[in-house]
């Protein structure tokens, strides 16, 4: 899925905060924040990769393979019992079977919302023009694709510019909320007519055309 990218063209952000004075401005996550950080991603990178190896061909089925079994050996050391070598391995081989099963019923979607930036996605609007869309990111043939989530596609059909573009901003709020920064009135106004431009631009414009 190349083409577009919503994500990077409705940034406003003008410069790079110093990673080293974040880290002396914030309170340093605790070693339980850590480990429940820790087992989000491998959680999120074993179904990504389930769901490629059923997807991908044998030499590629090789490559999932082992970033499986690297992943699922931190899962193991921080779901099982025990912290052996034995242990980890026994596992390793049943944490895998159990994604590649869920991977079959529950396929991994990757990617965000380009309205608004929720997950799931609920529909891959098809390039250029985005006037149809497929219901998973495996059926995506076009070069380039514009992502819904359930309620931002529910506007699409419905037409509501203006519904996007609020949940375009929030989705800007939520980060400036996140990153701790304060928006002025005129910059809150930017802010809005800048999701208002790249939506008109990027997804309504090529629909009409
Ligand atoms: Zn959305």
């Amino acid at each position: 899925m190349s083409g577009s990218d919503p994500e990077n063209g409705a940034r406003i952000d003008s410069g790079k905060s110093q990673p080293d004075a974040d880290l002396v401005a914030g309170v340093p996550p605790s070693a339980n924040d850590r480990l429940k950080a820790i087992r989000a991603h491998a959680d999120q990178a074993m179904r990504y990769y389930a769901t490629a190896f059923l997807r991908e061909t044998d030499e590629n089925r090789d490559v999932m393979q082992a970033y499986m079994g690297i992943t699922a050996n931190i899962l193991a050391l921080l779901d099982r019992d025990a912290l052996d070598d034995h242990s980890m391995r026994n596992g390793r081989e049943e944490i895998i079977q159990q994604y590649i099963e869920q991977a079959r019923s529950d396929p991994y979607e990757p990617g965000n919302c380009s309205f608004c930036g929720e997950r799931p996605v609920a529909a891959w609007f098809e390039g250029p023009s985005f006037r149809t869309f497929v219901r998973s990111s495996a059926e995506v043939r076009a070069e380039g694709a514009w992502l819904a989530c359930a309620i931002c596609l529910g506007l699409v059909g419905a037409n509501d510019r203006e519904g996007l573009v609020v949940r375009g901003v929030q989705r800007l709020r939520r980060r400036d909320r996140d990153e701790g920064r304060q928006r002025s009135p005129r910059e809150e106004a930017w802010m809005r007519q800048m999701t208002r431009d790249q939506q008109e631009k990027l997804f309504w414009g090529p629909r009409q055309s």
